[in-house]
């Protein structure tokens, strides 16, 4: 799998641009950057790019980054479980707050180790998976946060739960509660360095919201979910992925490729096998949904799959030999793969075919 470096420094930059020099773009690398490859974007983001704070889920994920040098601020996007707390204070990781007892063990995890530790508030505002509701559930939860020695408030974050879509009012209606909650904090006396609310889809449109910092995922790998504006930034995606024809071979009538005999051929039909399975992350669905893969430019149906190979229809291909590529995503001739076919193949969302390619898979960054 190759990704294009010089595609994402473009997306990166059209988002700077559109979000203007005094907000900060946080990357959001969860899930090995939507399966892009986290160390190798984190340090791309980081180094290259001079990414201030990159963002991802979990405590493991931002541990993976301190060991592999990343040195920026991190911060962890989801609530940790308490046996992560050691570790996230050790590497400096801000993490983010919303119940009591967590805020408790933090706190004594960081005098035992003779460190602050930074913290993030989560404001619920309508999503309900993890925050704080504005009032007085918030106001008690910061002067709560105010008796503990070892704990810094760096920031304060929401996460809007459908700005994708076309009609707006449920985002603006959380963009006012979220504004509500940053004066009550404020008013408790906690400053705040970070104060964002939008994912790369309200990045695009509703800069009212913009706050210190807005959080792309899938818009830096160049997917825009927008409903409408669509893609109005002009991102474009940044990922090549092939793979190898292993043998080749002509089924006759009655013979049967696949567990099971999955498919059975009718008439005689050249049939490649090629070096991928779901073992790699390729979404099995998208095999059954008439799913296709390039082979010389030209489009080849999957007949069956197993865990590590797969078999191609390769009938009217020319000149298709051992080693062959096979481009599962990207261009090949005139054609080209994207995510958003991938998504006509099987109906699911493009983070979720994106994000499941398995680490067996090598990752390289082109530049
Ligand atoms: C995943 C996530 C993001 C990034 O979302 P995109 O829709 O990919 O831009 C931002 N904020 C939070 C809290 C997230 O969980």
């Amino acid at each position: 799998m190759a990704v294009d470096l010089n595609k994402l420094k473009s997306n990166f930059e059209k988002i700077r641009a559109r979000v203007g020099s005094g907000v900060e773009v946080i990357p959001i690398l969860k899930g090995n950057a939507y399966g892009l490859g986290g160390v190798g974007l984190a340090k791309f983001y980081a180094g290259t790019l001079g990414s201030k704070m990159i963002g991802v889920a979990h405590v493991r994920e931002a541990a993976e980054l301190r060991e592999a040098g990343i040195s920026c601020e991190l911060l962890v996007l989801g609530g940790a479980p308490f046996n992560n707390i050691p570790a996230a204070v050790a590497y400096s990781i801000q993490t983010t707050a919303f119940e009591r007892e967590y805020v408790d063990l933090l706190d004594r995890e960081a005098e035992k180790q003779g460190k602050i530790a930074e913290i993030q508030i989560k404001i619920n505002t309508g999503l309900n998976r993890i925050g704080v509701k504005p009032g007085e559930e918030l106001t008690n939860f910061v002067r709560y946060i105010k008796t503990k020695t070892h704990i810094k408030v760096r920031g304060a974050f929401t996460h809007f739960a459908a700005s994708h879509i076309e009609d707006h009012s449920l985002t603006l209606g959380q963009f006012e509660l979220f504004k509500q909650a940053i004066g009550e904090i404020k008013a408790c006396g906690v400053e705040l360095d970070y104060i964002h609310a939008c994912n790369g889809c309200a990045a695009v449109w509703f800069s009212e919201a913009y706050g210190t910092a807005v959080r792309p995922g899938n818009l830096l790998f160049g997917y825009d979910n927008n409903e409408k504006p669509k893609n109005a930034l002009g991102v474009e995606p940044a990922v090549t992925w092939r793979c190898f024809v292993t043998q080749l071979r002509t089924l006759q009538p009655g013979e049967s490729i696949g567990y099971n005999r999955y498919f059975i051929a009718k008439e005689p039909i050249r049939v490649a096998t090629i070096s991928v399975g779901f073992g790699d992350g390729y979404y099995r669905p998208m095999l059954m949904g008439g799913g296709f893969a390039l082979v010389n430019g030209k489009r080849c149906r999957f007949l069956a799959t197993s865990m590590d190979q797969t078999w191609l229809e390769i009938d009217g291909v020319t000149n298709v030999a051992l080693n062959n590529e096979v481009t599962l995503l990207g261009k090949d001739g005139d054609d080209e793969l994207t995510v958003y076919d991938w998504r006509k193949f099987c109906g699911e969302s493009i983070v979720f075919l994106s994000s499941i390619i398995s680490n067996r898979v090598e990752r390289v960054f082109l530049s």
